[in-house]
């Protein structure tokens, strides 16, 4: 059942079973979840919900990068430091899903800054590039940029090369969750919290949540109570009687089918703003926009100016972007801390934690905002820091030293190609995802593993792994847990075959299978539509029509 249509109850929620837990976590973004498995790691017991899947919110929506910032070195050293700092940190607990983005920054001769000033900043951020193992800048002629990256303009007078690295952010999400949850932490994603509990004397002490798929109601019990959604972390403090502001930044990027660029390519939109076009995985990714925000989280849109202001950044560095094919646009709100009189891209990047007992009167409620991906670790360990203090444990943090899951040791996949009978492609991908647990996640499978979605490609062994093991509970989830339907396809070439597997491995009714074909392919059309015009606007809705009128798939409006 939709979660926008699940009838409400008004008897009471029973309780979940374990309560009262230490600690209650709202939101499975990279905050939330990086929360919840360092408390975890330090024998608290903790809740975590998230309204939809692990990393729906902004953190599926950004960049992916693990960098410093190179723009923020001016403004904001503090945030360049911490994020090179926990960028090394990251990469060596996960180290299967980072991967190195090399950059090209082109020099026109219209440049404000021109190249002597420019390089004097790289030479800053050098300093900061052994945190995070990068390499220093170099200088190059045209002629050398040229070799690197053909598709450079002809107008340049040289170029920069400097060194970053990205990571899956949804699937960097799911592991914090994950080994959570290992460590026996109640985990919950399609649970939203839609009221919070209160005791006599004013304390918040957990919350009431709403199953957004059975529509059934629950009390979750817990000692402190840590509100960490993201650009929602407003509206859910407001619900605690605690309010915080935020001055939330709406970011668009632009999805390209397959690499369009050797290189990550720094690009100048027309109002000056730094902006890049990226490989990302399988694909290139350019952005980003930043907006002052003021609409629907919960229906983010993207509109033709947005589009036309990336294209028009991109395009002065790469002048043939427009030949490549567009397949999807996304959209995500940064939780920026308020600040007034700014422009939005001027606002400081760093976090806060607030302790609303000593802040607003509402004691066992806490909110962790703004901050960056690349510094969630360090945010997650001064958020448990205080928690912990409340709470009277003394252990400390241990998330800098302790290996996500699968990132316990070197992944082989040319081993699991030839154990399990898949492509070295699928094997590559797994390990990607997966790490060192690879082999364990085709070694359950009964039947030799086959690819249900060939643009990563996904294997329907996968599929059923995250399944049964990791608690998947949508096929539009699958986007995000294992990356189906992200590629070319946008699900039309996977939509249905993967429906099948799961709905094998999770018992699915036809009519579930139905609204989880729907609502995952509508998904899939709405984020085509903003970046594709004339014959392919066609395909787009021929697409749609085919699967929602001839075949007959229907319902959910929502997951
Ligand atoms: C366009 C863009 C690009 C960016 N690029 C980068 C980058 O390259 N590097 C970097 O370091 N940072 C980057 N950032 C910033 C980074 O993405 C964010 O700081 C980070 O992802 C925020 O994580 P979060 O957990 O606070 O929020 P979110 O990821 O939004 O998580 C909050 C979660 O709370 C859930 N939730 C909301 N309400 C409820 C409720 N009532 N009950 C239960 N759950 C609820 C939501 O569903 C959501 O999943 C970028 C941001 C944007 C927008």
């Amino acid at each position: 059942m939709s979660g926008a249509s699940a009838p409400r109850s008004s008897a009471p929620a029973p309780p979940v079973s374990g309560d009262p837990f230490d600690v209650l976590v709202i939101g499975g973004g990279i905050n939330g979840a990086g929360v919840a498995r360092d408390l975890s790691l330090r024998g608290v017991r903790v809740a975590l919900v998230e309204k939809r899947e692990f990393g729906s919110g902004t953190s599926w929506a950004s960049s992916g990068m693990i960098h410093g910032g190179l723009r923020y070195l001016q403004h904001d050293p503090e945030v360049t430091l911490h994020s090179c700092v926990d960028s090394g940190h990251i990469q060596r607990i996960a180290p299967h899903l980072v991967f190195r983005i090399p950059f090209l920054m082109p020099v026109f001769a219209d440049d404000p800054l021109g190249a002597e000033m420019i390089e004097i900043g790289l030479e800053m951020y050098d300093l900061y590039q052994p945190f995070k193992g990068g390499r220093p800048h170099t200088r190059l002629s045209p002629a050398q940029a040229h070799e690197l990256e053909p598709a450079l303009s002809d107008a340049i007078e040289g170029a920069f090369t400097l060194d970053e690295w990205g990571i899956d952010a949804a699937r960097l999400c799911a592991a914090n969750a994950l080994d959570a949850a290992e460590r026996g932490a109640l985990v919950r994603t399609h649970t939203e919290v839609v009221a919070f509990l209160q005791d006599a004397g004013g304390r918040i002490c957990g919350a009431r949540v709403r199953d957004r798929i059975s529509g059934e109601e629950r009390r979750i019990e817990a000692r402190e109570t840590l509100n960490a959604t993201g650009p929602w972390v407003a509206r859910v403090s407001q619900m605690a009687g605690a309010p915080v502001r935020l001055r939330p930044g709406k970011g668009v990027h632009l999805v390209f089918e397959r690499r369009v660029s050797n290189l990550a390519v720094y690009a100048k939109g027309i109002d000056g703003r730094d902006m890049f076009t990226f490989p990302h995985e399988q694909n290139s990714m350019a952005g980003t926009t930043d907006d002052d925000f003021y609409g629907d989280l919960d229906r983010m849109e993207v509109g033709e100016d947005e589009v036309a202001y990336v294209l028009q950044a991109v395009e002065r560095s790469l002048p043939g972007i427009r030949e490549h094919r567009l397949i999807h646009a996304i959209a995500g709100v940064r939780p920026t801390l308020y600040g007034f009189g700014s422009y939005e891209d001027e606002l400081s990047r760093d976090y806060a934690v607030f302790d609303h007992g000593a802040r607003d009167g509402v004691p066992g409620f806490w909110t962790l905002a703004g901050g960056k991906l690349a510094a969630y670790r360090l945010m997650a360990e001064d958020a448990s820091d205080r928690i912990c203090r409340a709470l009277g444990v003394e252990a400390a943090c241990r998330t800098h030293e302790v290996p996500l899951p699968g990132g316990e040791a070197a992944v082989e996949p040319v081993e699991v190609s030839r154990r399990f009978g898949v492509g070295l492609p699928a094997a590559l991908r797994l390990g990607f995802r997966h790490g060192a647990r690879a082999s364990g996640v085709l070694a359950g499978s009964v039947r030799p593993p086959r690819i249900v979605c060939a643009c990563e490609p996904v294997l329907d062994a996968e599929l059923r792994h995250v399944a049964r093991e990791e608690g998947l509970q949508t096929l539009d989830d699958a986007r995000l847990r294992v990356r189906l339907g992200v590629g070319a396809c946008q699900g039309a070439g996977c939509g249905v075959r993967a429906a099948a597997t799961l709905a094998e491995a999770l018992d699915w009714s036809a009519d579930r299978v139905s609204r989880e074909i729907a609502f995952f392919v509508g998904e899939r059309c709405r984020a085509m539509e903003p970046v594709v015009a004339g014959a392919q606007l066609a395909a787009v809705e021929i697409h749609r029509a085919v699967f929602l009128g001839a075949r007959g798939f229907h319902g959910a409006e929502e997951f």
